[in-house]
């Protein structure tokens, strides 16, 4: 029956009288596309190679007899077209099957006898990138449409879903089935009718259904694609929105907007026109959808600001959630985070894919470690491309854990990830799930609707405390191992530009902008994580290569160094590092003592250092307190096989722990530096089946660390290499940097939500304390890391060959160290030694040796830099060590006062004898206005 029903709705159609094609081109313009040479084009012609072009045109006339009639044009093809109408792009085209998106509305009323010219857009690739083989148009046609037949169709699919679904009392289930068997004798409408007046009771599960379409700003196609997806997408979302007035669509992602507003300046009035009348809704308030582990505590709050400030500019109103379905996980400083962007609602959906511990509720309140809390859902359908099929709204209701205390959850449809977004199926669907008995309630709806709903119902929330760790994914804190270093480079380059351009007063603003907002977009969630292709990953570089060379001529080293400074980080001052200078010799060191070296064993006040000479460090004694901090060699390299089951480039399995091989000892070694400063050791060393490493440990005066640094070979396949210190230390805990803040995380597998945290997110330390003395790691570009019993590792390199088969295989340099220290990593200052380890030393004019101070430890000063609308000097500040107290912070002004992280001001502070009173609160997040 359904197979009549739907074959009904196109009656009629006509060939093209003429079908031209033109290509293979690149992507290009729709005007340059009309100066091409277009020759007669046959369907099944094979169309390629991945990524090429072709532009078509299609001419046909509109038989007389289709007067007043709807007319579809009906275009299938696996790849994703483009539908052009008089020079305007006007609907997205993708796959050949009805559920997909092969037909386009040419006109909703024919004159009849009338012939339309078409142009269509045919990219060589699917929503997902490769298509594996070539595509080919396989059917070009107009077709007449018989609305009551298409409505009809709905009609009876609907009910018949919800009939065979298994989740009915039998009464109604009964009913609809005989009458459903009626309908099929007699064809007539009226009894399906008559089914759609059977309503709920007064008490029942409710729905909102929001349009959406995922599109990954880049994954498996690069930007360049993206862009063109945008346009698909958006152009055939508004389109619906004509026609189906109740039809709401959230759109995330400052920047996609940003794209449309630069290059298709029609469009962008189209996209304006919808936001204004309600129908298209900006959501998220962030630039991208960033990975929310990775990026530094300052560059996720950059991605708010640019996001809010972007929607407030071009809509006039910020977003008051944070949307992001796919992140990896999600670290506990975002509450606050969000909450300082005036963002109170959080939505994502990713943690339903959890391995070990599925999330416990899909509505509950979301506390941050200071103690933010923000209003947080999982939709229950566990997707956030729901097809809006009956079958996904009963899993949504039986799956929903907070019946108890809400009614409501969230519905996420649309085609997605690849972009493409709700069809007109979808939205035929929805209007028959308004309120029909056996489904829960579904209603059109917008986010802000929907969390203010929420807000309103009188609700026990669950409280979950802390990161939103993700139980999947642990190999995307390492694989493409150079966006991650240039992701921490460029936040270092970043801050030192801002910083200087702020005290110097010549602070490039628009130039930081564009630099600031080339950054947050390297930051997206398949870009950061090193999950996407090759050609993403070439873009990568050539934007990084850019903001690396222009930030540097940006920082603006002198050819005479005239102050040393350490930035604006509290401890990293003055002359206290010894890396020879870039330029001249006007460095002053004030290193007390000396570096001594005898054979293996290099020396200083603070250290002794005894290396094997098979490239391990045998011992690392920690003068003051006498200790030993190795329990057995450290720096042992390891190899282990790294095949996960699913997602080559996302996954770390457990399984991998069973696969260790420890790596030969070094080949040879020699001597380096013999001191006074400096003393460092080479050693070279194979690894794996064809890679090598050249290995330089370094111990300089009055260091408090012992650094290797290592130059990489890597050409291993499926291969993770780790680095492993086993510490004289023990603890249940250890604690790793995140954004403004750290996480502690346990050593052990005692439950299953330890042994989920086998591999961990860290940024620049990884520590492990017990009472009155412990161990750091320090890193300069890693990220991932773990730590069980008292073995403590990084992850240094992955070989993953999905979805780029070249990722990671090359030439890398990276940089860690060892810092044992007195104390827990707070007594300790293990903050500040990470900080050291990763800022360099500048040179500069005109900057006073101490431009600002705090006199408090707990409180890290961490950005210094010009108001975002304004010339107020903006200090960003985060309490680092779980502490309350009051600091004072000088920095030579009068008047100051406290904002958030958008910078409206807020209350005034104290200014005393010239420093500027902050009290805070444990893990506190704090920005400073000063005039
Ligand atoms: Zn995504």
């Amino acid at each position: 029956m359904s197979q009549r029903l739907q074959a009904a709705i196109h009656p009629a159609t006509v060939q093209p009288d003429e079908l031209l094609v033109a290509g293979p081109v690149d992507r290009i313009a729709y005007e340059e596309a009309q100066r091409l040479d277009y020759r007669p084009a046959a369907l099944g012609e094979r169309l390629g190679p991945l990524w090429a072009t072709y532009w078509y045109r299609v001419r046909a006339r509109i038989p007389e007899e289709w007067h007043g009639r709807r007319v579809d044009l009906i275009w299938a093809s696996r790849a994703e077209s483009t539908l052009w109408l008089d020079g305007q792009a006007v609907q997205g085209l993708h796959g050949v099957e009805p559920q997909q998106r092969p037909d386009a509305t040419v006109t909703r009323a024919a004159r009849g006898g009338e012939t339309v010219e078409l142009g269509v857009e045919l990219a060589c690739n699917g929503l997902f990138g490769d298509l594996g083989s070539p595509p080919e148009l396989e059917r070009c046609e107009l077709a007449l449409v018989d609305e009551d037949a298409w409505r009809l169709y709905f009609d009876f699919e609907v009910l018949r879903a919800l009939e065979a679904s298994g989740e009915l009392e039998p009464d109604w289930c009964g009913h609809l089935r005989a009458e459903l068997n009626r309908f099929c004798n007699e064809h007539d409408p009226a009894i399906l009718r008559a089914l759609y007046e059977h309503h709920n009771g007064t008490r029942v599960h409710e729905i909102a259904a929001i349009g959406h379409a995922h599109i990954d700003t880049a994954w498996l196609w690069p930007l360049a694609e993206t862009r063109r997806k945008l346009v698909r997408t958006f152009s055939s979302q508004t389109r619906y929105m004509d026609e189906y007035d109740e039809f709401r669509f959230a759109c995330s992602q400052a920047q996609q907007y940003a794209w449309i507003k630069e290059r298709e300046p029609e469009l962008w009035e189209r996209i304006r026109a919808k936001v204004a009348s309600g129908q298209f809704v900006p959501v998220g308030g962030s630039w991208v959808e960033p990975d929310c582990n990775v990026p530094s505590g300052e560059s996720l709050l950059r991605q708010l600001v640019h996001g809010q400030r972007f929607f407030e500019d071009e809509f006039g109103s910020r977003c008051r959630e944070f949307w992001s379905p796919d992140a990896f996980g999600y670290c506990g400083q975002l509450p606050q985070l969000l909450r300082l962007a005036g963002i109170t609602r959080f939505l994502t959906q990713k943690l339903s894919w959890n391995q070990f511990n599925k999330p416990e509720s899909h509505t509950f309140l979301w506390q941050g470690v200071d103690g933010s809390e923000v209003l947080a859902h999982y939709p229950p359908a566990d997707t956030y491309n729901s097809d809006v099929s009956v079958a996904e709204v009963l899993f949504s209701r039986r799956e929903f854990k907070d019946h108890e205390s809400s009614a409501q959850s969230l519905l996420v449809y649309g085609f997605g990830d690849g972009g493409g977004g709700p069809t007109r199926a979808m939205l035929e669907r929805l209007r028959r799930m308004r309120d029909l008995q056996g489904l829960p309630r579904v209603q059109t709806s917008t986010s802000d609707t929907f969390f203010a709903a929420l807000e309103a119902e009188r609700a026990e929330r669950a409280v979950v405390v802390g990161e939103l760790y993700f139980e999947y994914h642990r190999g995307v804190y390492t694989s493409q191992a150079f966006v991650k270093r240039g992701n921490r480079i460029c936040e270092q380059l970043l801050h030192d530009v801002e910083f200087l351009g702020a005290v110097r007063g010549d602070f490039p603003r628009e130039e930081l902008d564009r630099l600031w907002k080339l950054l947050l977009l390297q930051q997206f969630h398949d870009i950061l994580p090193g999950s996407s292709i090759g050609l993403v990953y070439d873009d990568a570089r050539r934007d990084f290569a850019e903001l690396e060379s222009t930030l540097a001529s940006l920082v603006g080293e002198g050819d005479t160094p005239v102050n040393t400074i350490g930035v604006a980080r509290r401890d990293v001052v003055d002359g206290r590092m010894i890396d020879a200078p870039p330029f001249g010799d006007g460095l002053v060191v004030e290193a007390g003592d000396r570096v001594a070296v005898d054979a293996l064993t290099l020396e200083n006040g603070v250290l002794r250092v005894t290396l094997g000479e098979d490239g391990t460090i045998r011992s690392v004694v920690h003068k003051p307190t006498g200790r030993e901090t190795l329990a057995a060699p450290g720096n042992r390299l390891e190899l282990y096989e790294d095949r996960p089951v699913k997602f080559d480039a996302w996954d770390i399995d457990p399984a991998h722990l069973e696969t260790r091989t420890d790596c030969p000892p070094a080949d040879s070694w020699e001597v380096l530096s013999t001191g006074p400063l400096r003393a460092e050791v080479a050693f070279e060393r194979r690894v794996g089946e064809a890679s090598t490493l050249r290995q330089t440990i370094r111990l300089d005066a009055e260091a408090q660390r012992v650094e290797v640094h290592t130059i990489a070979d890597w050409h291993e396949e499926h291969a993770l290499l780790k680095v492993c210190f086993p510490l004289a230390v023990h603890s249940g805990t250890a604690t790793y940097e995140m954004p403004f803040g750290y996480a502690e995380r346990p050593t052990h597998f005692s439950t299953s939500y330890d042994r989920a945290k086998y591999e961990v997110p860290g940024h620049r330390f990884a520590d492990l304390s017990e009472h009155g003395f412990g161990a750091a790691l320090l890193t300069d570009s890693k990220y991932g890391y773990s730590c069980f019993g008292n073995e403590l590792r990084i992850s240094l390199l992955r070989a993953p060959k999905s979805p780029d088969p070249s990722a990671d295989i090359g030439r890398h340099e990276f940089a860690y160290a060892l810092h044992p220290h007195v104390g827990d990593h707070r007594e300790g200052g293990v903050l500040a030694e990470a900080m050291r380890f990763n800022a360099p030393l500048r040179f500069t004019r005109g900057v006073g040796p101490s431009f600002a101070s705090v006199d408090d430890p707990n409180l890290v000063l961490d950005t210094i830099k010009r108001g975002e609308r304004s010339d107020a000097l903006v200090l960003r500040l985060y309490e680092a060590n779980g502490g309350r107290g009051t600091a004072r912070v000088r920095v030579g002004c009068d008047r100051a006062r406290f904002a958030n992280a958008l910078e409206d001001p807020l209350e005034d502070a104290t200014v005393e004898n010239g420093a500027i009173v902050v009290p805070y609160t444990p893990h506190q997040v704090l920005t400073l206005l000063l005039q």
